[in-house]
């Protein structure tokens, strides 16, 4: 069936055809890009023929071109499939009353004849952690997929979140999910050859998305069978790493050489503190993608300066690790290709700027998730952003509700605190702690060699909080979150679920 060679000429050279069984598929070296075509449309036009050299050229295999970012773009399309997203939505809800209990037993409200349009959409019922935990598995998993083989090959593992016990919930998880979009390289700037990068994680020492952190195994055992990553060695107590903990640290990623560093943006800049005491150098990288958990003005500026790389936000979670990517352009794109992101407050959708929930409904998890509260704060910016993902909306994040600060009659986000903190060069780590109405305790770390300076940081704060209601003191170090992560502003105050 296999037309002779010279009849392929057409294509560029990157792209290899084999037959298969229904027909022949075709594989971009360059860019990852994997299609096929079935033995019926072939024998229909041939394959050398000018219906399918045009429906090639669509799909930016053929050398009329040999820019690759035109060719990524093309293909993120062929991938895209053309639908809109209302048809998407549509399509993932007829699957999910026709596969998962939860929604065939709730067909009277996530029916896809319910939603002629995504307004409509935006009115179906959300879905909090407590359904995930009453539901979860039985009701919660497609009828059709063999969850026995999955666990045992490794394509399919149980995630928990992080959190205190209460809150802990867990999920089903497609192991072999590539974590980075198709195209990645115009994403992040670099060249990727359409591979998904080596990547190191560095985060807290609990079980996060999918990288579950054993203490005790060796380097070798750290590094993943089934993706390029590396999980590096970590500690529960990041702000008294000891020596051998950074001297692994260099060793391990000198050796593994990752185009990405992933980590918990705190963790790390405890790390580079760490090592500025210890006097061991850092290793560079060609991009730190930071998560997991709020990235603060001070980490992101400790980061950008000592690693001397693009330091760009990675937003996830356990529930679906893809929400949204910040791209070399600086702007955090949120993940259209695997979410739909609402952002919604007590009035309906937000508008671009006004802070709200995160809503997401996913398009291709195990676990099932439509318009479902997953507890983190966001603005839409309303930007343009002229990269090669424009098409996907740029948002900002907040932090998670559950931090909001109350003062002055407003809840206020950990982002509008890190604003208005900024950067001073003295200040290395701060965190708010509310625990009762008109009072902050404050905990600073300043900088190695440098003194706290209480009344600048009082000042900063000074559109939100009375110096009067604030207890500044300087630490050495905080105590950890149940999740083991560090936080930037807690409240022990009742805080609203979906913001007024
Ligand atoms: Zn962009």
């Amino acid at each position: 069936m296999l037309a002779a060679a010279a009849d392929l000429d057409f294509l560029r050279s990157s792209v290899t055809v084999r037959e298969t069984e229904d027909g022949i598929s075709f594989f971009d070296g360059e860019t990852g890009f994997a299609a096929e075509l079935d033995g019926a449309v072939l024998s229909q036009f041939g394959l050398a023929s000018l219906a399918m050299k045009e429906q090639l050229a669509r799909f930016g295999l053929t050398n009329d071109t040999a820019d690759l970012t035109d060719i990524r773009r093309k293909q993120r399309n062929a991938l895209a499939g053309g639908r809109s997203t209302l048809q998407r939505l549509q399509d993932r809800l007829e699957s999910l009353c026709r596969t998962v209990p939860y929604f065939a037993e709730r067909r009277s409200q996530f029916s896809p004849e319910l939603i002629e349009d995504v307004e409509a959409f935006e009115a179906l019922p959300l879905m909090r952690r407590k359904d995930l935990r009453a539901n979860f598995p039985h009701a919660l998993l497609p009828t059709n997929i063999d969850l026995r083989e999955g666990l045992f090959s490794g394509r399919m593992a149980f995630v928990a979140t992080s959190g205190s016990t209460e809150d802990r919930i867990q999920v089903l998880a497609n192991s072999m999910v590539d974590r980075l979009p198709f195209g990645a390289d115009d994403l992040l700037g670099i060249p990727l050859s359409g591979k998904q990068p080596k990547t190191a994680f560095f985060t807290t020492a609990v079980c996060s998305s999918s990288a579950c952190f054993r203490q005790a195994t060796t380097y070798q055992d750290r590094i993943s069978q089934s993706s390029p990553d590396l999980l590096l060695r970590t500690t529960s107590d990041p702000f008294s790493m000891d020596r051998t903990l950074i001297e692994d640290f260099h060793a391990e990623l000198t050796d593994y050489r990752p185009t990405i560093l992933a980590a918990d943006p705190l963790y790390l800049q405890c790390l580079v503190r760490a090592a500025r005491r210890y006097s061991i150098p850092v290793p560079s990288v060609p991009v730190v993608q930071t998560g997991f958990e709020f990235r603060t003005q001070l980490s992101h500026r400790t980061l950008r300066e000592t690693f001397k790389c693009p330091v760009l936000d990675d937003y996830g979670a356990s529930e679906e690790n893809r929400l949204a990517v910040e791209c070399h352009r600086g702007c955090l794109h949120v993940r259209a290709d695997a979410v739909y992101l609402e952002i919604i407050n007590q009035q309906g959708a937000c508008q671009p700027g006004a802070i709200g929930n995160v809503v997401i409904t996913t398009f291709d998890t195990l676990t099932p998730l439509v318009r479902y509260l997953i507890g983190d704060l966001a603005s839409w910016t309303g930007k343009k952003c002229d990269c090669a993902f424009s098409a996907w909306p740029v948002i900002e994040l907040h932090g998670r509700a559950k931090d909001l600060l109350r003062t002055r009659e407003s809840w206020i986000s950990s982002l509008q605190i890190d604003r208005a903190i900024q950067a001073p060069e003295w200040l290395e780590f701060y965190r708010i702690t509310q625990r009762q109405p008109e009072m902050f305790e404050v905990e600073l770390i300043a900088a190695l060699d440098a003194d706290p300076d209480i009344l600048e940081f009082a000042d900063l704060l000074s559109d939100y909080f009375e110096p009067a209601h604030l207890r500044i003191r300087a630490v050495c170090g905080f105590e950890l979150l149940p999740s083991l992560k560090v936080g930037t502003t807690l409240t022990k105050l009742p805080t609203p679920e979906i913001i007024p």
